[in-house]
């Protein structure tokens, strides 16, 4: 086996240098089970960042699935089979009625770029909406409307078909206060008329209905529900990305967009969905499938073959089974009280939200100025991996501690993840 030192060596040698690796000291992780993860010393790490292992690491009923239908059949969707169909219907059982019709994927990415195409080709146009500090994916036509990366290190900007509407952000956004919703919806409005004036119509608004990458962030109540009243109106087509808070990582829906009390006309998920096996799709109405019906094929070499979708069979049982949407509640209802007493303890912890499993908070070096304590929370995520917790950071000023863990996280983990919280917490503010 190679040691942590030859894996660095070829690491560098032979994969591309934009892959970026956690920690100052990166982790060699050799074995997961559940929400834990052991590194090559013997050392077990909580995990509560890893949302795509959902249903918790090396779950047996995937392994059992994998194993059983590679042994069988695995082939693309040319022909006919019943692992796909099977799921497609379990998956759509779990949606609004009128989401019924199923496009499988391999990423996040090729879900979200299939959705982008799809409303460009019904609207004859390109004029995309996004909010600020949003992320949709990697390839070329993601980077193009996600603000996360064209606006970061090494973006070329935003281009001239791709408009930002600010990030509806309750604590730190541009509007804040009760009925801040109203004017980010006016922010919408105004690209809406400009988008007008350039004589085009509006291909669709893309948005995770609680942004991830952008910071865990929750909406003003309302702003959903009235942005996609007012992009349906002007013609453009309402895309939510799921590919991170679906699958009842939410608690108290299965959905995110139902959170927020919107259906959208499509919406695209992954991540989660095949447990770490690369498995995604795009789910949408009959009425918008049968329109991009236009002669083109759709071929897919990997998408929808019959592992994935066993495996995507097994994710929605156990999901079911060990009643994880329930635990994301229970279990996310728990953690977010603990974290809102530890701000008590804490001046540094200026904001704590979420929603089930799916939980930032924000680290600021003075409560009034809101100054992002970037610095800060990147030791934290440092030093707290060597208290055996596992945590990441994120948002537009780097300072949103994320936790997103599998969904069988349980209170002790909560505990045990809000003491290390606190210990690291107090070696931070005796340091500066
Ligand atoms: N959408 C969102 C909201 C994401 O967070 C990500 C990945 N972080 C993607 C899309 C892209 O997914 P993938 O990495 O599977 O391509």
């Amino acid at each position: 086996m190679l040691n942590r030192r030859s894996i660095q060596k070829l690491r560098k040698k032979h994969i591309a240098p934009s892959f970026s690796v956690s920690y100052d000291k990166p982790l060699h992780i050799v074995f997961g089970k559940g929400q834990y993860l052991y590194d090559s010393d013997g050392n077990k790490f909580l995990d509560a960042v890893n949302n795509i292992q959902h249903i918790g690491h090396s779950h047996p009923k995937v392994i059992e699935a994998i194993e059983i239908q590679s042994k069988k059949l695995n082939v693309n969707t040319r022909y006919l089979d019943e692992t796909i169909v099977k799921y497609a219907k379990e998956l759509v059982q779990k949606l609004p009625v009128d989401l019924e019709v199923c496009y499988f994927t391999n990423s996040g990415s090729e879900s979200n770029d299939l959705a982008l195409r799809i409303a460009r080709m019904l609207s004859k146009s390109k004029e995309t909406i996004v909010l600020d500090g949003a992320y949709h994916g990697h390839t070329s036509a993601l980077i193009e409307v996600s603000p996360y990366k064209f606006n970061g290190l090494g973006g070329s900007g935003c281009p001239d078909f791709v408009h930002v509407v600010s990030r509806p952000d309750p604590y730190r956004g541009k509007y804040t206060g009760q009925n801040c919703f109203k004017e980010y919806l006016v922010e919408l409005d105004n690209v809406l008329n400009k988008i007008k004036i350039k004589n085009k119509g509006v291909a669709s608004f893309i948005v995770e209905p609680i942004m991830g990458c952008g910071g865990q962030i929750i909406f003003p109540s309302g702003f959903l529900s009235k942005a996609f009243k007012l992009v349906r109106e002007n013609g453009g087509i309402c895309i939510a990305d799921e590919v991170q808070i679906g699958f009842g990582r939410m608690g108290s829906h299965y959905w995110g967009f139902e959170t927020e009390n919107v259906i959208p006309d499509i919406i695209t998920v992954g991540k989660s969905m095949g447990n770490g096996h690369p498995l995604s799709a795009v789910i949408t109405t009959r009425d918008i499938a049968d329109r991009f019906n236009n002669g083109m094929e759709y071929f897919n070499s990997f998408g929808g073959n019959p592992v994935s979708c066993a495996v995507g069979r097994s994710v929605l049982k156990v999901i079911e089974k060990e009643k994880l949407q329930e635990n994301a509640l229970k279990t996310g209802s728990f953690l977010i009280k603990l974290l809102k007493n530890l701000k008590k303890e804490h001046p540094i912890i200026g904001d704590v939200r979420g929603r089930g499993l799916f939980i930032g908070i924000e680290l600021v070096r003075d409560k009034n100025t809101k100054e992002p304590a970037d610095i800060e929370s990147k030791q934290l995520v440092n030093r707290i991996k060597d208290k055996g917790v596992l945590l990441s950071v994120d948002g537009p000023f780097n300072n949103v501690i994320k936790l997103k863990p599998p969904l069988v996280f349980n209170k002790e983990n909560a505990k045990f993840l809000v003491n290390k919280l606190g210990q690291t917490l107090e070696e931070i503010k005796k340091q500066t």
